[in-house]
């Protein structure tokens, strides 16, 4: 079975996203447990986590469909050794917000070597970041997303993906979430099915689907390779329905948080409506 849905408001409170799930049709969500444009929140309070919890319970979403994101500003591979502890901190921070509320996964972009740092040395403080935190919590999977590759952002290639989960020290606790729109930017064919298959293979041969924690479900607004990390409506990009179709029908896919990042929310009930006319 699919599990579709989008990265929803928790505005007012954590406990208001399941609630704007199940508006639009969801049957999965993703959302930010602190404003992700700054570095410090308050902590969660009781009243907020009960609420989260009951209404996840009563609308009927489990912990597996739900993808929490990080905040932009972390960077786990920073090339300074100060800022690089300011963003361990906050991923800390993240993933003890994910132990309280009952999540077990956070979906975070890997890092970036701002020029300053190999690629190498960047994953390596990566997979650094990975198991510092893994050491301090439970029960929750740190979830590295592909990239598109635009600026210094790393994770645009399977191969550092890999990389990266080769280094962490619990294989039980990481895991990857793969955007189709940063996978189709960093070059990766998705726009015909023998492009899917391709691409699909490559990613299980290379980092292995065992890995798979979520998908993101965005089309792009620039051609394959351009890697520019523009999202747009389904069908509207130069991706297509393709691999959307071909996401939607194939079981490697199932039991899943699906999940859209497509800029115009209103459209979300007809997108969602959409993938689930093609199971
Ligand atoms: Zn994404
Ligand atoms: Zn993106």
């Amino acid at each position: 079975m699919k599990y579709f849905g989008a990265h929803v408001s928790a505005s007012g409170g954590v406990e208001n996203a399941p609630l704007n799930a199940q508006a639009i049709g969801a049957k999965a969500f993703a959302l930010f447990t602190k404003n992700q444009r700054q570095w410090v929140a308050a902590p969660l309070t009781a009243q907020s986590i009960d609420a989260f919890k009951a209404n996840c319970a009563r609308l009927g979403f489990a912990p597996n469909h739900i993808l929490p994101h990080d905040s932009y500003l972390i960077n786990l591979g920073h090339p300074d050794d100060e800022a690089i502890e300011k963003s361990r901190a906050a991923f800390l921070d993240e993933m003890q917000r994910c132990e309280v509320l009952g999540l077990d996964r956070l979906n975070f972009h890997p890092g970036s070597h701002l020029r300053e740092i190999s690629e190498e040395a960047c994953m390596q403080r990566i997979a650094e970041s990975i198991n510092r935190t893994l050491d301090k919590t439970h029960g929750v999977t740190a979830v590295i997303e592909n990239t598109a590759g635009q600026g210094s952002n790393l994770g645009y290639r399977f191969e550092q993906l890999a990389y990266i989960i080769d280094r962490v020290e619990d294989k039980s606790r990481v895991g990857i979430c793969i955007d189709t729109c940063h996978a189709g930017a960093a070059g990766y064919e998705l726009t015909t099915v023998e492009g899917c298959e391709q691409t699909f293979a490559e990613l299980d041969r290379i980092v292995g689907l065992k890995y798979l924690r979520g998908m993101h479900l965005n089309d792009m607004t620039k051609p394959t390779g351009s890697h520019i990390d523009r999202h747009t409506p389904l069908g509207e990009g130069y991706l297509g329905l393709t691999v959307f179709q071909y996401i939607a029908r194939d079981p490697r896919f199932d039991d899943l948080p699906l999940v859209l990042e497509t800029p115009d929310e209103s459209r979300w009930p007809d997108e969602i409506r959409l993938l689930y006319s093609f199971t």
